[in-house]
């Protein structure tokens, strides 16, 4: 071969990889609330991403669901209100029954406004630990599941699935990473939430979190996602772009997101060890960090005052492994 035809045929095959990792399912709105809750974002939409898979956003928050040949899958509910928003608008899309709920974890949160669904038939799937803590800790708006897993579980409405993973305590005890097939799109409540993982997160006190696993969970979830060859993440809650207020909605992302996520995690417990190391009294330890700059120029929305609070926690989880 001449080297003209090698080096067209290196720019070919440049241009398909580079299009093949970038392209992203382009949302179509379908729905939209009258009301605005930020600039100009409306309180609610319903967004169309492929023929099977559509996502909810209620005001900071978003779940999805799947139309298959016999049915629907409805994952979490987020609240009473949500919930009938959500179900009407999948009548207005679908005369198809709704099978299935299923629980991404069990944070009130997410998982409040379900019996709408049960009321008609859906059969609700959570993972075995999610059923503990609602047992122990009720709440009267948390439908509790018919059938619960330990590790996998699968459900299919025809021609459309939704596979769920627990790889152990993260956020809470119980939330499974969701991957959404044939199409191939993982969801991850409350984290990787796209454009970016490196952001600052909202709730910086981790209060709930298992931290000692929120590593390795991640690194279980990016090596489902390389064996799956998952090709998108759905954020659970809304993004940024820069400054924490300058929201986007991030409906659907890179999976590169998911190992910022990851690296998010592990650089403030880096830092905070490493400050350790250096003999800095634990509660020195927020001021120190923060004085020095570190992670000032990596997180993206970077806010002083989360940062305290983040700092001392991951102290805390560093001094007594909680
Ligand atoms: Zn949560």
């Amino acid at each position: 071969m001449k080297y003209q035809h090698i080096k067209k045929l290196l720019l070919v095959l440049i241009v398909i990889v580079v299009n093949g990792c970038a392209t992203q399912p382009e949302p179509i709105k379908l729905a939209e609330s009258d009301t605005k809750l930020f600039g100009k974002l409306k309180t609610w939409e319903i967004e169309k991403i492929s023929e099977r898979v559509y996502a909810y956003r209620y005001t900071f928050y978003r779940n999805f669901f799947l139309i298959g040949d016999e049915g629907v899958i409805v994952t979490d509910p987020l609240t009473v209100d949500a919930a009938s928003i959500l179900n009407k608008e999948i009548k207005k899309i679908t005369d198809k029954p709704i099978k299935y709920m299923a629980y991404s974890h069990s944070h009130w949160d997410h998982v409040s406004g379900g019996q709408i669904f049960k009321d008609q038939g859906a059969e609700v799937v959570a993972q075995k630990k999610c059923k503990e803590n609602w047992i122990n800790n009720p709440n009267s708006n948390v439908v509790e599941p018919d059938t619960t897993f330990e590790k996998e579980y699968s459900i299919s409405v025809g021609g459309a699935s939704l596979e769920m993973y627990y790889f152990g305590p993260s956020h809470d005890n119980c939330r499974v990473v969701f991957l959404i097939q044939p199409d191939r799109i993982m969801f991850i409540a409350d984290d990787a939430n796209p454009p970016n993982g490196l952001n600052m997160i909202y709730g910086a006190g981790l209060a709930d979190t298992y931290i000692f696993n929120l590593v390795p969970y991640f690194l279980k979830a990016e090596r489902l996602a390389k064996e799956k060859r998952v090709k998108s993440i759905i954020g659970s809650h809304m993004s940024f772009e820069d400054r924490p207020m300058n929201l986007v909605s991030g409906t659907i992302g890179s999976i590169k997101s998911l190992k910022e996520q990851r690296l998010f995690y592990q650089y403030t417990i880096d830092a905070v060890q490493k400050a350790l190391d250096e003999n800095i009294h634990p509660k020195e330890i927020p001021n120190y960090l923060i004085k020095k700059g570190v992670l000032k120029d990596t997180i993206v929305g970077f806010d002083e005052a989360k940062m305290q609070v983040l700092y001392r926690r991951m102290t805390n989880y560093l001094l007594t492994g909680e």
